[in-house]
Formats: C-alpha cells, structure tokens, sequence
C-alpha cells in the first residue's frame, strides 16, 4: 500500500545528494522498526537511490534533558528503542543512539545524507526542533506524520471546539488513512553501517545507569517499553478484555482498558495498527468498537489539534478557555474545605481514601484508568488555593508519574478539567460552572476491588 501523500510533506526542495552515503531517518518521534511510514519512505527513496538507510535518534539528559522526564520515562523508553534497533536490524538497517539534541544528531549526519526523513510529533520542543533542522540541515528533508489516524492538518485547518466539532470531520476521513503498511524490502541492507560517537544499544539498564536523571521516580515493572510488548499487550487486551469495552469503560476495576497510551506516547506502535486490529477483532461488538475508537481517533486527535494550534497550552491562562477562567475568577475567594500541598497530593495524604488509592497506583505504577483521571484532577482543582496553582501542580503530577505524561493528551485533558473542550455546567461552589465531580461517582463501580487490585499492582512493583 502506497504512504499517503496527505501524510509527506517537503520541508526542503533540495534535489538528493549526488554523493551520499545513506538515506538518513532522524526516528525522534515513531519509535518503531515497522507499520512507520517514515522509515518506509526512507526505504522506498534509499532503494530509488541504490543506498542503504540509516536511522539516528538523539537522547537527551543532564540540563539539556527532554522537559518533565525522569528515570521511569527514560527507562522505558530505551527499552523501546533496543527493541526497534533489533527489528531495525532484522530488516537490514543500522540505528545510530547519540548522545545529544535530535537536531544536533540530524544536522551533523546530514552532510553525508542523501536526504533526511524527519517523523512529526506536535509538542513545542519537537517544533522546536524541526525548525531548527530546516534551517542549519543542508540538504532535502520530507517530513511524515506517522502517530495519527488523519495527518493533522487534512483533519481540520482550525483549533478545535470540541469533540463534536472533530468527530464529523474525523469520521469522514478516516476510512482513507485506515489501511495497513507492508514493510518494503530494503535493497541495499547496512546493518552494521556505523558513524563515530554511536551509544551501545544492546543493553538498555546498562544505558540507564549510564545516564544523568532525575531518579527520584523510578522505572516500573508494569510496563516494558517496545513494540513488541505493545503488540503483545493489544493481543491480551483483544482476547480478553476487550468485550465489554464500551459499556465497562466507566468500570476501572473491570480491567476494560488496552493500556496502549504509554506505547502510543514513545511511537512504539501505530495508532492505525490498533485501529485495524480493533476493526478485524472477533471479540466485541458494534459499540465496543466505535466506543474505543472514539477514544483512540476522536479524543486522541482532537489532544493534538489542541496542542498543534494553542500557543501555550501549557499555561492555564492560554490553555482554558475563557468562559471557564471568569467563572473559576469569579468563585476563587470560595471557602476551600481542603486545602493541601502538592507534597501532600504526591503523598495521597488527602482525607478521600479512594483519592489516595488512585494517586498510589499513580506515583507507584505509572498509571491509572481514565474514569479515575478525571476525578483525580477535578479533586485536585477543588483542594488547590487558586485554578491556577491547581492547573499547575496538577499539570506536574501528571508528567512526573504518568508514562503516557508531557503527551498532547496530557496538556489538553488537564485543561479539560478546567473547561477546555466542555460547555458550562449549573453553577456551584469553587467550580463556578466548570463541570464538577462528586465523590458519588465511585459508587458507580467496585471501589473496593479497584483498591485491592491496586494493593497487587504495587505490591509486584516492591517484589
Ligand atoms: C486529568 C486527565 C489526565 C490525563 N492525562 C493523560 C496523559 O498524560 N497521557 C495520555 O495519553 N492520556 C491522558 N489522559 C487521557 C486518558 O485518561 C488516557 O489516555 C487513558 O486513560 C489511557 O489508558 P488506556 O490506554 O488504557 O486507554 P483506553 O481506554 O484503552 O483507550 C485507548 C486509547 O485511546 C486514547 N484515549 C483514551 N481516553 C482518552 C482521552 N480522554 N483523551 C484522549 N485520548 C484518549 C489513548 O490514546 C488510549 O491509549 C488523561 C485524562 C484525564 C482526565
């Protein structure tokens, strides 16, 4: 199946270096050795041009660390990437681990690059970076966006209003990009091509320890990074708990989630490849697949559009629209009942037990179900002092323990705790009009077996 032209875009027109020694991926952001149309791509121009592909990504620590990521992101990440480096191999194509910036590995190994193929991500630092390839990279760069259903800009020109503004534009589109990706043959295999400064990928702990992190939040043992436990994970997920999906959603302790969104985050596998698996699988029903799809192309694109046009989404005063930032104004000077620390929050030293619970599969397990998110932030907004602090502080657990954290999905769903992509409520207390969620809503399924579930998970952590 052909890449979609929807999805390349020429970022320098620049005619391929006549004397080259490889067609070069920088592979920063679809973390994957198939089912990645820019590696395939870059295979496709590679076998035009009679070379062999070289993929490169550029690790970052110390001060010049990726924002918000510690020892558990970094330690699953690199597992993914010893995973990709081996299929890399297997289909005949060298990987090249530098430490430095992703734009620094590009620039440097460009002067010997037919040409560059960049993958895209929508963050501001990957922006960042891309920009800055374009201007000091000297030669033809295509850029491929791999990690969406729909390529953002052919999904929508504008930001967003809501899930109901997308939904209909999405759901048009999608049957088009929804097609599987056959590995192309690499013609000119190099698998042991190597450039000066390369870092040793054959052992990711090895390369952890090596590292200078923030380790005061460790790797898990729930999660191993790589696509081939994400398949494996899709797999059991299919034959197991995916029937169901759609009514059990609300339900954490029901085990009705794929935990896809760590291997999503790192690009270790396709959203389209979930897609298609979600379509073929035998198990579930009508609404158990558009439930998950909804949440997998709708929810999940709508993040990005949000991100790729809000100039700040960070920052509570640009991220939250501003209908919810008068009304949040207009109710701040409301008595608080609980107020607490972030220390305290980090802890699950609150008085709402369940709240706790949630928090410690969190802090100890670098997960939790989506229900419980979102209690989880709207509690955090109502024991904060001011939104803003609660959007801030909320915004930083989230990064710091989630392994889906410092995503598109993060920045957008904690501005939705505070308005973004909802319409207002009747009015109360703290809240204003901001929806608001009462501890009610954990009677609506088991909270004592999410607990003792919870008790397992992170007694496994500490075995
Ligand atoms: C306060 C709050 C913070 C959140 N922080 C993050 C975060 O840091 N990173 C993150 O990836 N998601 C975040 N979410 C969205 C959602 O909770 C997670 O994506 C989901 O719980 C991941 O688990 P899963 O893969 O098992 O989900 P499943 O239910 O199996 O869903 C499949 C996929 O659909 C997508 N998805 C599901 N729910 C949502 C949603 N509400 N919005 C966008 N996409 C969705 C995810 O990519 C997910 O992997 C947050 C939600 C809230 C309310």
């Amino acid at each position: 199946m052909a890449i979609q032209s929807a999805r390349i875009r020429l970022l320098d027109e620049a005619p391929p270096r006549e004397k080259a020694d490889f067609v070069l991926y920088l592979m920063q952001q679809s973390m994957r050795a198939d089912f990645n149309p820019a590696l395939e791509l870059a295979v496709e121009e590679a076998n035009r041009l009679g070379l062999p592909v070289l993929v490169c990504f550029g690790l970052l620590d110390g001060a010049n660390g990726f924002p918000e990521a510690n020892a558990r992101h970094y330690a699953f990440l690199l597992q993914g990437l010893v995973d990709a480096a081996a299929g890399l191999r297997k289909r005949g194509i060298a990987f090249h681990l530098r430490r430095a910036t992703p734009a620094e590995v590009a620039i440097d190994l460009s002067a010997k690059a037919a040409l560059l193929v960049l993958d895209r991500g929508y963050l501001a630092i990957q922006r960042r970076w891309y920009d800055t390839i374009v201007q000091d990279a000297r030669c033809r760069i295509v850029q491929v966006e791999g990690d969406v259903v729909v390529p953002l800009e052919t999904a929508s020109p504008k930001h967003e209003y809501a899930a109901r503004t997308l939904r209909p534009k999405l759901h048009k589109l999608w049957d088009a990009y929804l097609e599987p990706l056959k590995p192309r043959r690499v013609d000119h295999p190099a698998p042991e091509l190597t450039v000066r400064g390369g870092l040793d990928v054959s052992d990711p702990d090895k390369l952890l320890a090596e590292l200078t992190l923030d380790t005061a939040v460790g790797p898990v043992r729930r999660f191993r990074g790589g696509t081939s436990e994400a398949r494996k994970r899709l797999d059991r997920f299919l034959a197991e708990g995916f029937g169901g999906y759609g009514a059990g959603r609300n339900k954490p302790e029901a085990g009705a989630a794929s935990h896809m969104s760590p291997y999503l985050h790192f690009g270790q596998i396709s959203p389209v490849e979930i897609a298609l698996a979600i379509r073929a699988s035998k198990s579930g029903d009508r609404d158990d697949r558009s439930a998950y799809l909804e949440e997998l192309i709708v929810r999940r694109e709508l993040a990005m559009n949000h991100v790729f046009r809000t100039e700040g989404y960070d920052d509570y005063a640009r991220a939250v629209p501003e209908w919810a930032r008068k009304t949040l104004a207009e109710h701040a000077d409301d008595p608080r009942p609980h107020l607490y620390t972030e220390k305290v929050l980090a802890e699950g030293g609150t008085h709402d037990h369940y709240w706790n619970v949630a928090m410690r599969e969190m802090r100890e397990t670098g997960y939790m179900h989506n229900q419980l998110r979102m209690y989880w932030g709207k509690k955090i907004l109502e024991w904060s002092p001011s939104p803003e602090e609660g959007f801030a502080r909320t915004l930083r657990l989230n990064n710091r323990y989630f392994l889906d954290g410092r995503d598109a999905n993060s920045f957008t769903n904690v501005a939705w705790v505070y308005g973004l992509h909802d319409r207002p409520w009747q009015t109360r207390k703290i809240f204003g009009s901001v929806r608001y969620q009462s501890e009610n809503s954990l009677r609506k399924f088991d909270a004592k077996a999410y607990e003792r579930a919870v008790i397992q998970l992170c007694e496994a952590e500490q075995a």
